[in-house]
């Protein structure tokens, strides 16, 4: 590989290493452009990293992607030069879902037996529950089908948006209505409902605000299945990076950028603590707050467009415990000898409702030896609970943690006796890691007005900035960032 010094002028230099930024990154290197990474953190992929306790391997975010069978996003995954490189793991569940008072095992992939399950546990709602599946189904193949036209040539796309309205009915007029009108419409049950939502827990959003259109990527694992990643979420990054060196570009990690450097309204480049870097485009993988705040604070349209930011709503933030066992799953609970990702919905708590338990070493050996296990608890979290000084916040891990393990006696009963390694990752955690504002993992909240057609823009006022993240369009998540930064390589 070529050596670049700072003087020479890159072609493209991304901010951050989160997925976005290494799509676009991987796409632009393989035409030829020569790329520059700027990573702050000391190992690249943001949230798409893993870390080591002991001899446990834990994945800091991914429990499931997807898309990856006939979709659009599989050709991004080829055109990034990575498809190939990466290894999916398909479960045979797709998760199992533990109610009050029922339960539900969903086959991976397989929406036929979930409505069958459905309509056997809600008889009375049979009609309603076709046609959320059908409407699910068809609005994902109307937005691959408009994502695909976007992304061919533009006369083509120009003559498709012309004939929209008939070419993609649903997708236009779904965009515009919350999805709780749209589940109301197929189900009246709370609790059919609730199942029906089961996988928009991911996203935090209430349902009454928020648009169909970023769980068209969770909808789709009923259909063509969801996946975990050989070796952990950070596989993704690793690839990524290794197509980009592969071809000429570089990616620096401890190298936080401080300025975004501008001429004329035009970005030319940037400045880290030790030198500058010319480039003719720049990428934001960092978020935008970070860029209008802190880059950008001399630029004098950044207070304009921090103001348009700030009125935005920021997305949901997630608190995850890590945990490593020195026994197997089965010794703890034989039901869960095999399990993969498990929904315990509704405990009665104030704070606690729902929790999703990810047993990693159950599906990738490479998470922990044999014999011990590893197990990640997850749940929506409030920033604002966490905002405190360093003494109480300390105190309240401590406290919440004993909290979480007393609501997981019923499932995994003397849990506590067999940890060996036990890491809280809460809403801090998250935003100190990668700077995202109140910890956001998803960007900008997915509600109507921000979501889908109206997401916050790719393309900066800034002549040669650009935005691939999940703050960006299309949304956020593995698919969606990686979708961000291909859309950004497209525009480049
Ligand atoms: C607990 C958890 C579970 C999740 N589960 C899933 C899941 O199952 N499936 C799924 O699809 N998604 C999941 N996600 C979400 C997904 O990981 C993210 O949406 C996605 O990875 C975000 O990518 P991004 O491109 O926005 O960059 P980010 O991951 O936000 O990374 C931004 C990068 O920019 C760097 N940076 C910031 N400022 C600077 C600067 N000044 N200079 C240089 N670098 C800078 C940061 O250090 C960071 O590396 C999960 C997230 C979490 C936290």
């Amino acid at each position: 590989m070529k050596e670049l010094t700072s003087m020479e002028k890159y072609d493209v230099i991304i901010i951050g290493s989160g997925l976005g930024g290494l799509s676009a990154g991987a796409i632009l290197a393989r035409k030829g452009k020569k790329v520059l990474i700027l990573e702050k953190h000391y190992q690249i992929g943001g949230f798409a990293t893993s870390f080591q306790r002991k001899e446990f391997k834990f994945d800091i975010a991914l429990h499931q992607t997807g898309g990856i069978n006939k979709t659009f996003y599989k050709d991004i995954l080829q055109k990034c030069g990575i498809y190939d490189k990466l290894e999916f793991i398909r479960h045979k569940y797709l998760y199992e879902a533990i109610n009050p008072d029922s339960e539900l095992k969903v086959k991976n992939g397989n929406a036929e037996d979930l409505k069958k399950q459905l309509i056997k546990q809600f008889p009375k709602e049979k009609l309603g529950i076709y046609l959320w599946f059908f409407l699910t189904r068809k609005i994902g193949r109307e937005f691959y089908w408009w994502d695909k036209t976007a992304a061919s040539n533009k006369i083509f796309f120009a003559i498709f948006l012309c004939f929209a309205p008939f070419l993609i009915p649903l997708l236009m007029v779904s965009h515009k209505i919350s999805l709780q009108k749209i589940l109301n419409f197929c189900a009246k049950n709370k609790k059919l409902q609730s199942a029906l939502m089961q996988l928009g827990g991911y996203y935090g959003n209430s349902v009454d605000i928020a648009c169909q259109i970023p769980f068209i990527g969770n909808y789709g694992y009923y259909f063509d299945g969801g996946y975990y990643i050989k070796n952990g979420g950070q596989n993704v990054a690793v690839a990524l990076k290794g197509v980009i060196e592969k071809n000429g570009g570089q990616a620096l990690n401890n190298s936080e950028v401080k300025k975004i450097l501008v001429k004329n309204e035009t970005v030319i480049g940037v400045e880290t603590k030790k030198q500058s870097y010319y480039g003719k485009k720049i990428i934001a993988s960092a978020s935008p707050f970070i860029i209008y705040e802190q880059l950008l604070k001399d630029w004098n349209g950044s207070k304009r467009e921090l103001e348009k930011i700030n009125k935005m709503k920021i997305g949901t933030t997630l608190s995850q415990v890590y945990i490593g066992l020195n026994v197997g799953i089965e010794k703890i609970n034989r039901k869960f000898k095999n399990s993969y990702l498990v929904f315990i919905n509704n405990l009665k708590d104030d704070f606690y409702k729902d929790l999703i338990l990810a047993f990693h070493s159950n599906i990738d050996k490479s998470a922990a030896p044999e014999e011990k296990a590893t197990l990640c608890v997850t749940f929506l979290d409030n920033y604002e609970r966490w905002d405190l000084p360093k003494k109480e916040y300390k105190k309240k891990k401590d406290e919440e943690l004993k909290k979480i393990f007393e609501l997981l006696q019923k499932h995994l009963s003397d849990l506590e006796k067999y940890i060996e390694v036990v890491e809280f990752g809460t809403p801090k955690t998250m935003e100190r890691y990668t700077g995202n504002p109140k910890g956001a993992v998803y960007g900008f909240s997915q509600k109507i007005g921000q979501a889908g057609f109206d997401r916050f823009k790719n393309k900066s006022p800034l002549k040669n900035l650009y935005f691939a993240s999940a703050w960006t369009f299309p949304c956020g998540g593995f698919e969606g960032a990686i979708r961000a930064g291909y859309k950004v390589a497209k525009k480049i």
